[in-house]
């Protein structure tokens, strides 16, 4: 059985991703399959054909990340480039994994920030969302990356609306509490699942 994971920034996709971890659950992290993704050797000879060669070091082949990182945030028809090139070998991952495990007895994580955005949520089971008030978010935002709200405000609208999230969601995590509630919570719903009560 496959459970997807999303949420808004800083709603505490991760925190609830290792409290997963911590039972035992395998996660599938999108952050981190993009990261081996670009490190790829086709992704990185695609990256030189169509972004050009100054984005991949000559000397060691590594992903010049911080050049493209820039590139892609001040240049929207290249962040296009990119995505084209690295979201549907996300997704190929992401559709053999639904193969292996959406008939099966085991619970595995789709931990994917974008989501439904990729409309990702049809190779899941179910989908739980992680929901958080809005100034709670900024303020944990502001907590942990030390950026401002108007940042954040942007990379807030950037994403689907927090109703839409809610709306599409099987299952919502509520996390305006402490640590300790929310790991009863996250601990509860698979105790539910393994007994076919959700
Ligand atoms: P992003 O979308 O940026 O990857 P995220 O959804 O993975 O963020 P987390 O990094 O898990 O969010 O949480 C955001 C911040 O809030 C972190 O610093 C985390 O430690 C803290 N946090 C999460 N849940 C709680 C909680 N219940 N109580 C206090 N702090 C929390």
């Amino acid at each position: 059985m496959i459970l997807g994971l999303t949420g808004g920034i800083g709603s505490g996709k991760s925190t609830v991703s290792k409290i997963f971890l911590s039972m035992g659950l395998k996660v599938f992290d999108a952050d981190l399959i993009a990261k081996n993704i670009l490190e790829s050797d086709t992704t990185k000879e695609e990256i030189k054909e169509r972004l050009g060669k100054e984005f991949v070091n000559l000397k060691d082949n590594s992903v010049e990340k911080n050049l493209l990182k820039t590139e892609v945030f001040n240049k929207p028809e290249k962040l296009k480039i990119l995505n084209s090139i690295v979201h549907p070998k996300v997704l190929k991952i992401y559709k053999d994994l639904s193969s292996k495990y959406f008939q099966s007895h085991e619970i595995v994580i789709f931990d994917v920030p974008l989501l439904f955005e990729v409309n990702l949520e049809m190779y899941c089971n179910k989908v739980i969302v992680v929901d958080i008030g809005s100034e709670l978010q900024i303020e944990r935002i502001k907590r942990r990356d030390g950026i401002n709200e108007e940042l954040i405000n942007k990379i807030v609208s950037n994403q689907i609306s927090r109703d839409e999230r809610n709306l599409k969601a099987d299952i919502i995590i509520e996390n305006n509490g402490t640590l300790e509630e929310l790991e009863i919570k996250v601990k509860k719903i698979i105790y539910d699942i393994e007994r076919g009560k959700i």
